[in-house]
């Protein structure tokens, strides 16, 4: 059951609100920019993601072939979440479980996790192994 959450970089000054059905499914992937930052995340349809604040406090890295906009917070740091578009040209956000304020550990504990191979550009089979991501 989707249910809707507030989150929040380190500082503050980025809060937003999601709709997210933790048991639905989260992810983890081996890519290197989700290796270095340990990303931990729930995929979300746009409408379902309200930034309440802290626009102006986002900066915006890209790499690769820059389809995906890793946002994070010119002051803590903290990545709250990533955009972009889907294969279909859906926009999602990718937000990061851990940085939803006053979610019940419970529910991480119980939320499935999705391992992506996204280091070999691999969307069909998880990485062989998955205990380090
Ligand atoms: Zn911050």
């Amino acid at each position: 059951m989707k249910k809707t959450y507030r989150g929040s970089c380190h500082c503050g000054a980025v809060r937003f609100e999601a709709d997210i059905d933790l048991a639905q499914g989260t992810f983890r992937c081996n890519c290197s920019i989700c290796f270095k930052t340990r990303a931990w995340m729930a995929a979300v349809p746009a409408s379902d993601f309200r930034l309440l604040c802290g626009g102006e406090a986002l900066a915006d890295y890209q790499f690769g072939n820059h389809a995906i906009h890793h946002r994070f917070c010119k002051t803590c740091g903290v990545r709250p979440f990533s955009q972009g578009k889907d294969l279909k040209g859906g926009e999602f956000r990718a937000v990061r479980v851990t940085c939803l304020d006053g979610v019940d550990p419970q529910e991480l504990v119980a939320a499935p996790v999705k391992y992506f191979d996204m280091r070999h550009d691999n969307m069909k089979s998880p990485p062989a192994e998955t205990r380090h991501l």
